[in-house]
């Protein structure tokens, strides 16, 4: 059943080149989302990805939003946006991160997040690992517990999860 939902998520999962930038093969989730039934299929399965108890999902901008609003509803937890810099009002607890070229910055509202609070992180792409190991950061700042991180495709050549040591790492779809 597992396979089944991996093969349907490839098909759903629209690839495009040299986007956003060149050289770039962008994973396009928006034909998954605008298949209901796929869509249902992969929050149940990111849902069970879990074992114990979750009390806040966080869902990176912009597109881990989509996935983990509803994870948190099927576990019955709260959630966490974990935004690029600027957008939230604040006060705000703030981790920078490396790119290629630059620096990118992730904020969450800390006083949403309670001490000793399990975290389940979710993105769309595990692909670097830098912003979702800076998510860790953040959480840990907090001294709230990140339990898993959960993603619907993982890039495994750029290794992310070797960033992630430690932690709990479940994917859907691997991409060599
Ligand atoms: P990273 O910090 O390098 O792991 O990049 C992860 C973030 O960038 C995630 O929020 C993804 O949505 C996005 N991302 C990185 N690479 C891709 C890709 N090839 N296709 C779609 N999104 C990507």
């Amino acid at each position: 059943a597992r396979d089944e939902l991996v093969a349907r998520i490839e098909g759903l999962v629209r690839l495009v080149p040299d986007y956003p930038s060149p050289g770039i093969l962008f994973r396009d989730i928006t034909p998954l989302l605008a298949d209901g039934p796929a869509f249902a299929a992969v929050v149940e399965a990111i849902a069970s990805s879990v074992d114990g108890p979750v009390d806040l999902v966080a869902g990176m901008e912009a597109r881990g939003f989509l996935l983990a609003a509803p994870v948190a509803l099927a576990l019955g937890a709260g959630l966490v946006p974990v935004r690029k810099a600027g957008k939230l009002p604040g006060p705000t607890a703030s981790e920078s991160y490396a790119l290629e070229y630059g620096e990118a910055t992730v904020e969450l509202h800390p006083f949403t997040v309670p001490e000793g609070a399990r975290v389940l992180v979710i993105d769309d792409v595990l692909a670097t690992g830098g912003t979702a190991a800076a998510t860790v950061a953040l959480f840990e700042h907090c001294k709230a517990h990140v339990v898993g991180l959960s993603f619907l495709v993982e890039l495994d050549a750029l290794r992310g999860r070797d960033r992630l040591a430690g932690h709990r790492v479940e994917t859907l779809l691997h991409i060599a």
